[in-house]
Order: structure tokens, then sequence, then C-alpha cells
């Protein structure tokens, strides 16, 4: 029995749950509105939400995990909460966690402890008899929600205006929608990863002459810029609100890097100040940040990696070795909890947890698993099928690079 709200994302990038469809809000506004169009966002979950303070939760998940067995999977992204982490079967970034759904074709339900574009992922990349749970929808992704398909669209047939689309291989962030995925993959691109970025770049411009880079533009410069030796001025940046993204139609044709104006808000808030701040506090200490950073901030920092390449860096660094780390405030917790023999700071001085990663807490795992238990399927993700197939197309195109 399927319950609550199923969220399935369309072919024009809308997402629809139940009687709502999308008219002019971002997909973001959309997520988990349920039934009431006023209500806020993800808050509505059918039957008993349990209390934070509940003193019988971790007890609860526990029950309900083991009850569960071999049907589910549950997956945590890195940025989660250690009480959401502590039930997870697989941690890893986006990438790993999507690498394991598509490896896992016994489990009935894989349950995302993530944000919903890496819901989606995992919907594409499992078999059909297979169920994708966010435990609350609201969990989405303020980057992803800076593309939408219509405005992708359009973009593109401005290009195509100019006689530039067909030489132009867009090349797209696995932090996307799914109908900007499909969009990659109709149009011969494909999705990268903040590991893999350098490569897929590099194959972009052996097939055409431009990238379209969406929709992180700090990724997408750091990459050109500081991996694949091309200039600063080689790039240039698509605001979607502006016409012709704000761009000459000179500026357009010269540009080797047309990168989209999307950021995290996350890792967009790490400074050149902060960096500076931190040398003069800690003598000694390196700097390790992601390269969704700014250019600026990534240009002096000493090391830039993935998610998965700062878990590494941090573990094979030696006793005593100082980091002052620029990604999310959950993970960089962890490591320091992780590795007490080693001096691991914070870049940023402020407090910084990515707030809708953080709407998967405790209270929202166990209910998504009691449902289940029960026999009610929640807050499933599904991808249209048109969606799904040009999506899986523009993954694979990565996975065989
Ligand atoms: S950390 Fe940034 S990119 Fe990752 S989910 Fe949060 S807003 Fe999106």
């Amino acid at each position: 029995m399927s319950e609550n709200v199923a969220m399935t994302t369309t072919q024009n990038g809308s997402v629809q749950g139940g009687s709502i469809q999308s008219r002019s809000l971002t997909n973001l506004l959309l997520l988990g509105r349920g039934q009431d169009l006023e209500s806020e966002r993800g808050v509505s979950c059918t039957g008993e939400l349990p209390e934070a303070s509940d003193p019988d939760l971790v007890s609860r998940a526990k029950i309900a995990r083991a009850a569960l067995g071999d049907r589910a999977l549950v997956l945590g992204h890195h940025y989660q909460r250690d009480e959401v982490i502590a039930f997870a079967d697989i941690t890893g970034d986006s990438f790993k966690l999507a690498q394991a759904a598509a490896a896992q074709s016994q489990a009935e339900y894989i349950i995302f402890c993530g944000v919903h574009f890496m819901a989606e992922s995992a919907d594409i990349l499992t078999s059909a008899n297979q169920k994708v749970i966010l435990p609350d929808l609201a969990a989405g992704c303020s980057m992803a929600d800076m593309a939408t398909a219509n405005q992708v669209q359009e973009c593109w047939s401005q290009l195509s205006s100019l006689g530039v689309a067909d030489k132009t291989i867009p090349v797209t962030y696995m932090n996307s929608s799914a109908a900007i995925k499909s969009f990659t993959g109709e149009h011969g691109g494909t999705i990268c990863t903040s590991s893999n970025a350098k490569k897929t770049m590099e194959w972009a411009l052996s097939k055409g002459e431009k990238i379209l880079f969406l929709p992180d533009q700090h990724l997408g410069r750091n990459t050109a810029v500081l991996s694949l030796g091309l200039s600063l001025s080689d790039c240039v940046l698509w605001n979607p609100w502006k016409p012709m993204g704000g761009l000459t139609p000179d500026q357009i044709r010269a540009a080797k890097v047309i990168l989209w104006r999307g950021h995290c808000s996350v890792h967009g808030r790490f400074t050149v100040d902060a960096v500076n701040e931190v040398r003069n506090r800690l003598p000694g200490v390196k700097v390790l940040v992601h390269p969704e950073c700014q250019h600026e901030v990534v240009s002096i920092a000493d090391v830039v990696g993935s998610t998965e390449a700062i878990i590494r860096t941090v573990e094979e660094s030696p006793a005593g070795s100082k980091w002052a780390i620029g990604t999310e405030l959950n993970l960089v917790s962890r490591l320091a909890k992780a590795h007490p023999d080693k001096e691991i700071v914070f870049l940023d001085k402020t407090v910084c947890y990515c707030s809708t990663m953080n709407r998967i807490d405790l209270p929202h795992l166990v209910w998504a698993m009691e449902s289940l238990v029960a026999g009610h399927e929640v807050n499933q993700i599904r991808v249209a099928p048109d969606i799904a197939r040009y999506s899986k197309l523009a993954l694979e195109q990565m996975l065989a690079l």
C-alpha cells in the first residue's frame, strides 16, 4: 500500500505529488508539500512522526531496522547527522551511494538518507521492483534547484540561435535534478562528480568546442582553470535570470566553458579571510577544501578534494597533523572525533550545516522504517520513465569514462 506523497520527476522537470502539479514555483518549494498548498514543505507525514525527545527513539529505530532486515538497505551520505549515520548500512558521497544502490539488487527498499537528487539517481540506477524512500521530502539541495529544466532548455535554445549548441557538450554535476541529467543525456553529454570532473571535461572538449557546465559554477571553474589549464577568461557565467545569460554573443562564441550560475550554499561561504585567519591561529595547519568552494579559496588551499578524498587525506595523514577543513560540518565533526591524534578544525568560525541534509533526522528515519514495517510505503521517489532513460544514458557515459 502506498501512502503519503510519491514524488515523481516529470518531463518538464516539475515534481508531481498526488494531484499537485508544478506552477511557477521551483522544485524545492514543491517537495513534500503534499495536498496543502500553504503548508510548510516537507513537514507532513502520514501517521505520527515521533518526537525528537522520545526516550525510546533509538530502540524504536533498532526494532524497525531489525524487522526490515534484508528487505531494506539504508544509505547514509557523509553529511548526515550522527544519529542517522548510526543506522546506515553504507556511508559515502553521492557517487559512492549511487554505485551502492546500483549494485544492490536484493533489497526491496532503498532508504536514502541524503537529499532528493541522490534518491532520484538511486531510483534511476535500481531495478523496477525496488523502491527508493526519502525519509523527509524536504531534503532537497539548493544547488540542484538553481538549474530548472525550463531554464536549461531556454539556455540551449539561445545557444542554438547563436549557432553554438551543436559544438557544445553539456557536463552536469551529480548534484542536479533528474530532469537536468536527462537533458544532458539527450544532448550527448555526461554527468560528473567532484572526483572525476577533470576526466569528464577533457572528454567533453575532445567531442566538442565548448562545455556547458551545470549547475555548480565553482566546480566547473576550478576544474577548468586548476586542472585543465584554461584561463579564467576562457570561462563565462550564464545567469539564467537574464536574457542571453547576461552575456554578449561574442562572449559566448569565445568561451570554452559556459558556467551555470549555481553554487552550494554551504561550500560557497568559505572565504579567503577564513583561510588567512586559521593559518595565523594554528601555525602549521593545512587547509583542505572541497572543489565546490569559491575559486579564490581553492586557489590558496593546500589540498583540494572530493568528500571521499577529504576523508582519505585525513585518514592517511600522520598523527599530530593539523587540518582546517572546508566542507559540511557533520563530516568535519565526525572526522575530528575519529582522529583524536590529529587537530581537525572547521575552516569557518561559524557553524554551517547543510540545512536540507539535516532535514533527515532520527524521527523521520524511524517514521519511514516503522511505516514500511507496517506495510505503508511512504515518501517514495520515482523518476518518470522518459526522464530516467536519458538520465541513465548520461550516468552510464560517466561510468564508461
Ligand atoms: S552541501 Fe551543498 S551541494 Fe550538498 S546537498 Fe547541501 S546544498 Fe546541496
